[in-house]
């Protein structure tokens, strides 16, 4: 016992001395645009919130009337008795607005990562990675036993190079994250579909950072660029731009069949409960009647972008509501947010290994309901820390 703890405290000593130890931040009340930390509050530019909907009367009401009908929990697995009608009712709104067949709810984008993946592909298949996509991609196909092969962020060459070499699999499975969580950039969809058609691939998309934001309907960034019905296998996530919790999938009737035949992370696992869908319920209703949100996240994204930029800023090639304040080490990345703190500005450090080394930095999310003042005053702050701190 004695030399398991000891053990335990000496690689935590390491993360320390590395500036890659976590701890949780308690917020105090709504996390809204402002967040009160310790008694003092913050300009929030942490928050996956993009549309600013977490709060919105209208989904907390059809949250709190599924609670009121219905109670707290599933109760069970949704194979056994816990897929009550909400399920059924949100399953078939989610699916008209993305225009597909069917749609699968999970209790999380990890675990539907997770079991997706592992699903679809095993021994015997490949399965190639934009070396950038989400852990818990990775984490789906080290679990499925396939193949695993990395092509370089973004680039088209390395994966037609590696498609036309690696043949003889069972099933070749793209998958590629649409906008990128940690640097903001967009993936060239129209480009990755056309190849993996050229070359017999399966592909899927996770649209946990575009879906709400991109497309007229806030369909993500496979409905922008109007590919959406050539993608086998999409997923989004409920719990950023929809301000709720869980993830799903969407596509053909006969892939969300076999998903809900196969998919581990769906089967043993207890199912989502009515605040959640409830919930859900009335943010798909927000997503696609008030589109006015899109326009203004990515608007006032694009203006904190530039200024950013302008002022010399590595800001990568981001062209989203994420936008990556690439400040170097871990260690000026923790003393460039603990400053930005003391400002009354909250955004968290982004470190290795979650990011290469060298490239760590501060993960600024744009929300559609930050005040243009308030995002303008944090754009001057940043930029006098980002001098002071000799990173601009
Ligand atoms: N995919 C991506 C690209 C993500 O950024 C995240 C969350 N950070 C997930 C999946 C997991 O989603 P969830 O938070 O719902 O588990």
């Amino acid at each position: 016992m004695a030399e398991f703890e000891q053990n335990l405290a000496r690689e935590l000593a390491e993360l320390r001395k590395r500036h890659a130890y976590r701890e949780f931040r308690t917020i105090q009340g709504i996390p809204g645009e402002w967040v009160e930390i310790k008694g003092r509050r913050l300009l929030n530019l942490s928050s996956n919130n993009y549309l600013g909907i977490a709060n919105h009367p209208f989904i907390k009401e059809t949250s709190v009337r599924a609670v009121e009908e219905l109670g707290c929990g599933a109760t069970a697995s949704r194979y056994i008795a816990g897929n009550y009608e909400l399920y059924d009712q949100v399953e078939q709104e989610l699916a008209r607005l993305k225009n597909t067949e069917e749609v699968l709810l999970f209790n999380t984008g990890y675990a539907a990562n997770l079991g997706i993946i592992s699903a679809l592909v095993g021994k015997g298949d490949l399965v190639l990675c934009d070396k950038l996509n989400h852990a818990s991609i990775i984490d789906g196909i080290i679990l499925s036993g396939a193949k695993l092969l990395r092509y370089k962020h973004l680039d088209l060459a390395h994966l037609e190079k590696i498609l036309r070499q690696e043949t003889g699999y069972r099933r070749r499975l793209i998958v590629t994250d649409t906008v990128f969580s940690m640097d903001g950039d967009l993936a060239p969809l129209p480009e990755i579909v056309n190849l993996k058609e050229k070359y017999g691939a399966v592909l899927m998309i996770d649209e946990a950072h575009g879906g709400g934001v991109f497309g007229p309907n806030g369909g993500g960034l496979a409905e922008f660029y109007g590919v959406s019905d050539r993608v086998e296998v999409t997923l989004g996530t409920l719990g950023k731009a929809y301000g709720c919790a869980g993830a799903y999938v969407a596509g053909r009737r006969v892939v969300i069949d076999y998903l809900r035949n196969k998919t581990r992370s769906l089967i043993f696992t207890t199912g989502l409960p009515p605040a959640v869908l409830g919930g859900i319920q009335g943010a798909i209703r927000v997503v696609r009647n008030e589109g006015w949100r899109r326009k203004e996240v990515l608007g006032k994204a694009a203006k904190v972008r530039d200024s950013l930029a302008g002022a010399g800023f590595n800001i990568l090639n981001t062209r989203s509501q994420i936008i990556p304040l690439v400040t170097g080490t871990n260690e000026t990345t923790m003393e460039f947010s603990r400053r930005l703190e003391e400002a009354q500005i909250l955004a968290v450090a982004i470190r290795s290994p979650a990011v290469p080394p060298n490239l760590a930095r501060l993960r600024l999310t744009v929300m559609a309901t930050h005040r243009p003042e308030d995002l303008a005053q944090a754009v001057e702050t940043i930029i006098d820390i980002g001098r002071e701190l000799a990173v601009i």
